[in-house]
């Protein structure tokens, strides 16, 4: 088997109207495939990189351009996404799985093949390299940048990063800075379900954090498979604006949901809650932190008592 380390740009709609809805709500069309094709110890085979003209998105949206360099000339020179994609796919092989830095790439190229026709589960069983990089590198957050990781390893940054086939490269370097055997190894006993993520909203202009899970919008959790709403166990607070909770609907089980609030303006909140099927691994670790987090309560508040006591004396 082979690995394929893959990278790719896209582009986005220039405002909100113009957002293809069907048959996939398009986040973003792509724009540039870059990816490495290494062995199973990771020597390297060969490298790829294909431009693509998007057939909806034909504007370079501004902040896209901006991050990638890519302009409205270049756009249009790319080849059509279905003839690129066949020759990706061809160029893949039949005995691979890809390797990504974060989750995105895979839900995005997916989303792109269902947009023409294609079978959208192809290449869907990947590798996030994010999760064996915080495994053997840095613990401290869940989400680290490309350029965090590229950085913190020491990797010659050389050539200009937001282009894909020099994000892939990036990738492969770390790949090559890590224990792939040992990280592969533990990847495959990781949790599924903490993995892939199955619905992601983003509940705007929340007034009050405090009360951020009084929200209905926040509360009021859908399931991902029939939309009822389903019922939740207590909140988990981590701190930095981080919750997560089990919840589950009567019909379809338990699942995760994540909620990441952040600043939107000096009044404002934002809230990007992202569902995912929970496990036994993950119900185990809700209720191992539930319980770590009620202990540290009720210490609180014995504390307090204590101080009362003490300033009664
Ligand atoms: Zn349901």
């Amino acid at each position: 088997m082979n690995y394929i380390i893959l990278d790719m740009e896209w582009n986005q709609a220039v405002d909100r109207s113009k957002v293809v809805q069907s048959p996939v709500i398009l986040r973003g069309e792509v724009i540039q495939i870059g990816a490495v094709k290494t062995d199973e110890s990771f020597n390297l085979i060969d490298r790829m990189k294909i431009n693509i003209a998007p057939k909806y998105y034909r504007k370079m949206n501004r902040h896209v351009e901006k991050i990638t360099g890519i302009t409205n000339a270049q756009l249009a020179k790319g080849e059509k996404f279905p003839a690129a994609f066949e020759r990706f796919k061809a160029w893949c092989g039949d005995d691979f799985r890809f390797i990504t830095w974060g989750f995105d790439d895979v839900a995005m190229l997916s989303d792109n093949m269902a947009l023409h026709g294609f079978d959208p589960s192809w290449g869907s069983d990947y590798i996030n390299l994010q999760l064996i990089y915080k495994n053997q590198i840095d613990n401290e957050r869940t989400q680290w940048a490309l350029s965090d990781a590229v950085e913190r390893l020491q990797i010659p940054m050389d050539i200009q990063a937001h282009d894909a086939m020099n994000d892939a490269w990036f990738t492969y370097e770390i790949c090559r800075r890590l224990d792939m055997q040992k990280g592969l190894a533990e990847y495959s006993c990781m949790s599924a379900g903490a993995r892939i993520p199955l619905r992601r909203d983003v509940i705007k202009n929340i007034t009050e954090y405090k009360q951020v899970l009084a929200d209905p919008r926040v509360r009021d959790i859908p399931c991902p498979d029939c939309q009822a709403v389903m019922r939740s166990q207590e909140w988990l607070s981590f701190g930095g604006g981080r919750k997560s909770v089990i919840a589950e609907c009567t019909q379809h089980g338990k699942f995760l949901v994540k909620l990441s609030c952040k600043k939107a303006s000096a009044t404002l909140w934002n809230a990007a809650r992202t569902i995912y099927r929970a496990d036994e691994d993950a119900i185990a670790s809700y209720e191992k932190k539930l319980a770590k987090q009620r202990e540290i309560i009720a210490k609180r508040r014995s504390e307090r008592k204590t101080d009362d006591n003490n300033s009664n004396v």
